[in-house]
């Protein structure tokens, strides 16, 4: 390689993103079900004329740079998410806009979160070396694509308060306090927790969903906030009498009681990620094999 060929980083890979954003309506009502049943399956959703949200697009994308130092010229990866994505999509009712959420088609799907960011990997593949795309409809719910494939990850953000001592029973104060410092003092402290909570699935063909959205918000309200919310920790919740309840401990803990019940609604639970304060957050895979993650999340990930 000459000294011209390396420098700028010349071949070297790098993943690069470019975030967009636009507004679309959209109504969740398939022709085929009787208004009872459009109101049963997609609740508010279903009602005409619709609503709508802002969305914002962070698609990802990943390649060599080239001789002036980049993947790719990023007035031409703007012009391409605009020309193929925003510029169909801005101001519009997502259901008249692409034949893939024509509902009269019979392959047509409903436009969720996931099925519109696997309709906008496959209308930007051929324009852009695509690694990911993420697609937020709010900042509680957004969906990633890794390929073109039906394949998607929803994920969702809720929160809780509580507070918490990290000590261990069998050690001294002073020793609690050369390990945990100021989180071992007696009476505890509290945090906002910020949960995100990503399963994984195939998106349902004429849905759209990888999921019941509804039905995994209920699993983590009712299996998680509720009773997590407004406690101490360390006393109202009976896993942590004997487990410290570091952030480590509660993400992990929350795979474990959100695993199999996710997995009966048709999806897995991919990953847990608590984010104790702006400073600190803990992320559990609950998919993937790891040495310490408890052996009833492996199990029902693995069953599942
Ligand atoms: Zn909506
Ligand atoms: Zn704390």
């Amino acid at each position: 390689m000459t000294a011209n060929a390396t420098s700028h980083g010349h071949g070297r890979p790098c993943l690069i993103t470019r975030r967009a954003t636009f507004s679309a309506s959209h109504l969740y009502w398939l022709p085929e079900l009787s208004a009872d049943d459009n109101r049963a399956r997609f609740g508010p959703c279903s009602q005409a004329p619709g609503h709508g949200h802002n969305y914002e697009l962070v698609v990802a994308m990943l390649g060599p740079l080239d001789a002036n130092g980049m993947v790719l010229n990023l007035s031409e990866v703007k012009h391409a998410i605009k020309a193929e994505v925003t510029a169909q999509l801005d101001f519009r009712c997502l259901n008249e806009t692409w034949p893939e959420f024509d509902l009269s088609r019979p392959e047509g799907r409903l436009p969720t979160t996931e099925a519109l960011a696997q309709v906008i990997w496959s209308r930007l593949a051929s324009h852009l070396p695509l690694a990911g795309i993420r697609l937020y409809e709010a900042e509680s719910l957004w969906a990633d694509v890794l390929g073109d494939t039906m394949e998607a990850f929803v994920s969702i953000r809720t929160h809780f308060a509580a507070a918490h001592r990290l000590a261990r029973e069998e050690l001294s104060m002073a020793e609690n306090e050369a390990i945990y410092g100021k989180c071992a003092r007696p009476n505890g402290h509290g945090h906002n927790y910020l949960l995100d909570v990503t399963v994984r699935g195939s998106i349902d063909a004429r849905t759209g969903m990888v999921c019941d959205l509804a039905a995994l918000q209920q699993l983590v309200e009712d299996l998680v906030v509720e009773p997590f919310d407004h406690t101490f920790l360390n006393k109202d919740v009976a896993h942590f009498a004997t487990c410290v309840p570091t952030a480590e401990n509660i993400a992990l803990h929350i795979a474990d009681i959100l695993s199999a019940p996710i997995a009966a609604t048709g999806a897995r639970l991919h990953k847990v990620r608590l984010q104790e304060s702006p400073n600190n957050a803990a992320e559990v895979f609950a998919e993937t094999p790891q040495l310490g993650l408890a052996p009833q999340a492996l199990e029902a990930a693995l069953v599942g």
